[in-house]
C-alpha cells in the first residue's frame, strides 16, 4: 500500500489547513492532559538535551532502521544528537528524582522508505518518564490508567465532529498482554506487520529483545520489556525495568557489540552501586495523537512534518 505524503505547510489547501488546525488543538490537549496527570502524580518535568556523547544505543533493536546516525564535534568533542534520552533517564532517576519525565525530541534518520509505512517520522516526540523502584506492571498500569483518563476527557471537553477524525472510544484496561514468542509461533517473523490489524484494542506485547538498559533474566533469557500496540497502527509507547548491575551492563554492550566508551558515565555510577533499580517508558506523542485521529501518516499530524527521505524547507 502505498500512503499519501505529508505536505509542507505552503501546499496545503484551504481544507488542508483547517485539517491541519484541528491536530494542533488536539495535540494541545493532549499534552496537557498527559503533563499534568505525570505532575499530579508527582512526577518532575526535565527540559530535554539534543546533543550528548551519550545517546540510546538502538541497537540491537529489531524495529530500528537507521540510515543515518548524527555524529559531529563540538569543543573537540564528538557528540550524537538525541535518539533517545533513556540514559539521562536512568541517571536522573538514581541521583535526583524519585519520578521524571521529560518530551524529549528524538531525532531518528529512518531509512527513506520508512515514508510508506505511515508510521515514522525523521523527528518525533517522546513522553518519556522514568519511576524509581518501580515494576514494569506498574508502569503498564499508570499508562493505563491515564490513557483512559485522556481518552473521557477528549471527549468531554473537545468537539471532534467537524473532522472525520473520530476518537477510538473503546478502551477498557487492563489491556490484554501478548509474548512476543506467542506472536511469532502464530504469525510468523513479519508479526510487527500483520498483528495491528488483528486486534480491536490496544494490547501490550512482552519480552522483547532489545538494547542493554532493558532488564533480562539471564537465567531463563526472558526480557522484562513490554511494548503498547494500537490497532491497525502499531507501537505507540515501549519501556521496560532496567539493568542496573554493572556485570550485567557490561556483558551485554560486549554481546551486542555497544561501545562502552560511549557509556562511560552510567557504567561507572552502576560500578559503584549508585544505579538505582527503575522502570520507566516513551510514549510517542505524534503516534498517539495519529491513532486518536486515524490520520493516514504520523506525519499529517506535525505542522512541520518530518517525513523520511524528504526534507521540506521548514
Ligand atoms: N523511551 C524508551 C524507554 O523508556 C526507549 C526508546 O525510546 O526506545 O524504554
Ligand atoms: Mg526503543
Amino acid at each position: 500500500v502505498r500512503v499519501r505524503i505529508p505536505k509542507s505547510p505552503e501546499q496545503l489547501n484551504k481544507d488542508e489547513i483547517l485539517r491541519k488546525k484541528f491536530y494542533i488543538k488536539l495535540t494541545t490537549a493532549v499534552l496537557s492532559y498527559l503533563t499534568k496527570s505525570l505532575v499530579n502524580r508527582g512526577f518532575e518535568w526535565y527540559l530535554p538535551v539534543i546533543l550528548s556523547k551519550s545517546t540510546d544505543p538502538l541497537w540491537p533493536d529489531p524495529g530500528a532502521s537507521i540510515e543515518k546516525r548524527v555524529e559531529f564535534e563540538i569543543y573537540e568533542s564528538k557528540v550524537r544528537t538525541t535518539l533517545s534520552m533513556i540514559v539521562h533517564k536512568v541517571i536522573a532517576c538514581s541521583l535526583y528524582s524519585d519520578r521524571l519525565f521529560i518530551i524529549s525530541p528524538n531525532l531518528r534518520i529512518e531509512r527513506r522508505e520508512r515514508a510508506q509505512t505511515g508510521w515514522h517520522a525523521y523527528e518525533f516526540n517522546q513522553l518519556d518518564f522514568e519511576m524509581k523502584d518501580a515494576t514494569s506492571k506498574d508502569v503498564m498500569k499508570l499508562v493505563e490508567e491515564v490513557l483512559e483518563g485522556l481518552i473521557s476527557h477528549i471527549e468531554n471537553n473537545f468537539s471532534l465532529n467537524s473532522y472525520d477524525g473520530t476518537i477510538y472510544k473503546d478502551i477498557a484496561p487492563p489491556f490484554k498482554v501478548y509474548d512476543r514468542e506467542e506472536l511469532i509461533s502464530k504469525f510468523g517473523t513479519k508479526w510487527e506487520e500483520i498483528f495491528p490489524s488483528r486486534i480491536t484494542e490496544p494490547v501490550w506485547i512482552v519480552n522483547i529483545p532489545r538494547e542493554f538498559y532493558d532488564f533480562q533474566n539471564f537465567e531463563n533469557g526472558k526480557w522484562d520489556n513490554f511494548d503498547l500496540y494500537v490497532p491497525k497502527y502499531g507501537e505507540i509507547l515501549s519501556g521496560a525495568r532496567r539493568e542496573w548491575e554493572y556485570n550485567k551492563i557490561l556483558t551485554k554492550m560486549k554481546r551486542d557489540g555497544v561501545k562502552k566508551e560511549n557509556y562511560n558515565v552510567l557504567l561507572e555510577l552502576a560500578r559503584k552501586g549508585k544505579i538505582r533499580q527503575s522502570s520507566g517508558a516513551g510514549l510517542g506523542i505524534e503516534r498517539l495523537v495519529a491513532w486518536l485521529t486515524n490520520a493516514w501518516h504520523v506525519c499529517e499530524v506535525q505542522p512541520f512534518p518530518r517525513v523520511p527521505g524528504l526534507v521540506y524547507e521548514l
